[in-house]
């Protein structure tokens, strides 16, 4: 007995050399970054434009990689499961909180799976429809979807996207139904706004800001209290009537629960570095969004995000009666 308690026991202390040794030395090798959206969208843009300035500062490729569906909780799942070494990374935004609520079956605990690295950026929302939508603005588009309900379609990125949360704040401020189509991102979803196969959605800014200025897309006002620099005619939802709505879309990197602090740490530093990158604020910049402040890209900063918005959405979405369609 005493001879199996010590080879535990050594067992233990090799085993927390180990991984004090590799946090020091860590990252050793590529990352894997889960964007738990279709490629191609709003959140795979961030993700891209922040694995691009993180792997330069950490010495090593971090690879997006998109596990897309069940608005976002597949890939959640995914990173929640995954090896706490460091290697595996979670890219999401608020459908992380949202979900806690829309979801009954997640595999994961959402406060409890993860270790917290920072918040990463706010990105507005806005209403665009296909090109050739009738309506010419906010007045007139709520008149036309209350008259076209039964017809008019409405894209969304499945339960607990940011397009889907939009979506349903919109009709319950308008008090009309439409017609929602699922995708697995809103990259797709906007490939066939283009292509007119769906009428309308409200998505992140980082999607619809190029096709806004390049008129190939009709825009009709962003979500957020002011307008954007990067599309100052584009009037807000407030002031085209819709009073109080205001929405936004926090990002944030996790790790598996269990991470090392050390290799935590390491990814903070790394975050914080890239957000103060220029080159990194101007490409957020012609995107619509804010790069998070250096007190928000850290650890305690996404951890109280995350604790104070599932309870706050928790109340919008039995106060709007959104559930998992
Ligand atoms: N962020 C999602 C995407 O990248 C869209 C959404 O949340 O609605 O597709």
């Amino acid at each position: 007995m005493a001879l199996y308690k010590t080879i535990l026991s050594l067992g233990a202390g090799i085993v927390l050399s180990v991984s004090g040794a590799s946090a020091q030395s860590y990252p050793e090798r590529q990352i894997n970054l889960v964007v738990p959206f279709a490629a191609g969208g709003p959140t795979d843009t961030v993700g891209r434009l922040i694995a691009e300035k993180m792997s330069a500062d950490l010495g090593q490729q971090i690879v997006v990689e998109n596990v897309a569906g069940a608005g976002g909780t597949l890939g959640a799942a995914k990173v929640a499961a995954a090896e706490p070494d460091g290697y595996t990374l979670l890219f999401h935004h608020v459908g992380i909180a949202t979900s806690a609520t829309l979801y009954g079956n997640l595999t994961y605990d959402t406060l409890n799976a993860f270790e917290y690295i920072g918040l990463v950026t706010d990105v507005p929302m806005s209403f665009v429809a296909r090109k050739d939508f009738p309506p010419g603005d906010v007045k007139s588009l709520i008149a036309y979807l209350k008259a076209n309900s039964a017809v008019v379609t409405m894209a969304n990125a499945t339960t607990g996207g940011a397009s889907h949360l939009c979506g349903m704040l919109f009709m319950s401020a308008i008090e009309t139904e439409l017609k929602t189509v699922h995708y697995k991102g809103t990259g797709p979803a906007m490939t066939d706004l283009l292509a007119g196969k769906v009428d309308f959605m409200c998505d992140q800014t980082t999607n619809t800001t190029a096709h806004i200025k390049d008129g190939t897309i009709k825009a009709y006002a962003v979500t957020t209290p002011a307008r954007l620099a990067v599309l100052p005619d584009l009037p807000t939802a407030i002031e085209s009537g819709l009073a109080g709505f205001d929405v936004s879309i926090w990002h944030g990197i996790f790790t598996p629960k269990g991470t090392p602090a050390a290799v935590n740490e390491r990814l903070s530093a790394a975050l914080q570095r890239a957000l103060a990158d220029p080159d990194l604020v101007a490409r957020f910049a012609e995107l619509g969004a804010e790069p998070s402040y250096a007190a928000d890209a850290t650890p305690g900063a996404l951890k109280a995000r995350l604790e104070a918005e599932i309870p706050r959405w928790k109340a919008v979405i039995e106060k709007a009666g959104i559930y998992a369609d």
